[in-house]
């Protein structure tokens, strides 16, 4: 397979398994494109999947690097799935074609946490629960190790939700530069410079309409989140106005934690982190991702390991004593030594929870289209270095996710010491609470009561969202109504 534009055709016969059969082949060809179709001539060129479905009889061909193609039948009785079954037998002639085990198996899905925590709530022991995940999805017991160990350290926060309060997501969508593995929507402040005070304004009148709702509704605020881009990329002023706005049209007396991405160490000032403690944010992040300076050079940063070092100690003298620190694993060039160096450096500087992403590389990043999406890369390596070395430190697995186009199908997971999981990060990931964005490309998750889950969209272009706001402020009608709803089936 190559990253080139041509297309692997996937041939559907009697069956419309489109997503789950493209994510099968996305385990072992990440970056690749597919195309679909139903007739059997379709099936050409030097690779291609042709999966049938007929009565009890599901067939899979694989053709791979223009060789001879692979078929295979199975049956199957109305106590199996037939979808994850068709999956099940491509998977195994590509992992036999390719040499590769996915570590996760056939696991697809973003949230492997949630499995293991449906079965520990049907108080299934250790062994069951394991054994039905390795026989089902075919997951190492590496992994099923550290999704239990996040389940364990998850469950008790998930049972204190509050699912009559709301979170709150404020997004400042700005960086200073753009780094080359970034898929979100980010904007480089020489670019954004000129829309900042209207943006600003905007998003300060979204949180005015937002509060008086909460107000009117009489909903408690559980969780605040300052997310982007990079939140302190805007000056301190700038800053001091969207945290003011919040502080007056929120009750932040009951809001359990309110944190600030600060993010990107070269964005980090003391005046900014001054204003942050003192309009009551008690969590940050300081996000190096790696303190190797090739590396930082290579993914697009205007900043060094020691001034990632030095942003957190300023954040320390601050008096910050919630800090998270994100690394990625696995971005290019780096060395799973090198890596290994970051991750001791980041234990020896204790903060209170440092979250493993492993790198992702989408379409829309730059480093998809240099191509490094294809370089072998030690990321497997250094995931396997980080679990025991941060486990061994008191920093337990509390939540994980896994997205697509990862290197290698690993997974991000955040570890905090006892008493530091971010519930919010947790809320995120779980549909029991609402959560109400604010700011271009920010969501809103309604979480009804009877578990109907309904998302708004805002625009995702600064440029979009100030011309758009009156439109986009149509739609707050629909989170008054739920949040009136959320209040009706609590008891007075
Ligand atoms: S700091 Fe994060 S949001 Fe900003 S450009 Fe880098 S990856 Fe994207």
């Amino acid at each position: 397979m190559t990253t080139d534009n041509s297309k692997m055709p996937i041939v559907l016969i009697g069956n419309s398994f489109k997503y789950e059969i493209e994510a099968t082949l996305k385990l072992f060809f990440n970056t690749a494109r597919y195309s679909f179709g139903s007739d059997r001539s379709e099936a050409s060129g030097d690779a291609y999947v042709v999966a049938e479905v007929s009565g009890d009889t599901l067939s899979a061909e694989v053709k791979l690097r223009g060789e001879a193609p692979v078929k295979r039948s199975i049956t199957v009785d109305d106590t199996q799935d037939k979808e994850h079954e068709i999956c099940r037998l491509i998977y195994h002639i590509l992992s036999e074609k390719t040499g590769i085990a996915p570590p996760w198996g056939l696991m697809t899905g973003i949230r492997p946490v949630k499995k293991v925590i449906e079965l520990m709530r049907r108080e299934l022991p250790k062994d069951e629960i394991f054994a039905r995940l390795r026989d089902k999805y075919e997951v190492t017991d590496k992994k099923l190790q550290l999704a239990y160990d996040t389940a364990v350290n998850q469950l008790p926060i998930l049972d204190r939700i509050d699912s009559s309060a709301v979170s709150l997501y404020v997004s400042i969508p700005f960086c200073p530069t753009r780094c080359s593995y970034c898929s979100f929507v980010s904007h480089s402040m020489d670019s954004a410079v000129k829309l900042m005070p209207e943006y600003i304004s905007a998003l300060c009148r979204e949180l005015e309409i937002i509060g008086k709702i909460v107000k009117d509704t009489d909903t408690k605020i559980d969780t605040i989140y300052f997310g982007g881009g990079t939140p302190t990329s805007v000056s301190a002023q700038e800053l001091r106005a969207i945290m003011e706005t919040v502080e007056k049209n929120f009750d932040l007396d009951k809001v359990r934690e309110y944190s600030v991405e600060a993010g990107r160490p070269d964005t980090i000032t003391e005046e900014k982190l001054h204003v942050i403690k003192e309009l009551g944010a008690e969590r940050i992040s300081v996000n190096p991702q790696t303190l190797n300076d090739e590396v930082l050079k290579v993914i697009g940063r205007q900043h060094s390991g020691d001034d990632a070092v030095k942003a957190f100690e300023l954040a320390r003298k601050v008096g910050f004593k919630n800090i998270n620190t994100d690394l990625i694993a696995g971005l290019p060039t780096e060395s799973a030594d090198s890596f290994r160096h970051t991750l001791d450096r980041m234990i020896e500087l204790d903060p209170e929870s440092i979250t493993v992403h492993t790198l992702t590389i989408k379409r829309s990043a730059n480093l998809f289209e240099s191509g490094s999406a294809n370089i072998k890369n030690p990321a497997a390596e250094m995931v396997d270095y980080s679990i025991p070395a941060l486990m061994s430190h008191g920093y337990l697995p509390y939540y994980m996710y896994r997205q697509k186009n990862t290197v290698d199908n690993l997974e991000n997971v955040g570890y905090a010491k006892k008493g530091f999981e971010s519930y919010y990060n947790i809320f995120i990931m779980d549909e029991t609470q609402t959560i109400l964005g604010a700011g271009c490309a920010a969501s809103t998750k309604l979480v009804y009561p009877d578990g109907k889950i309904e998302r708004i969209h805002n625009y995702k272009f600064p440029y979009e969202y100030i011309r758009s706001f009156d439109k986009l402020m149509d739609k707050k009608e629909e989170v008054t109504e739920c949040l009136r709803k959320i209040k009706s089936v609590q008891p007075k």
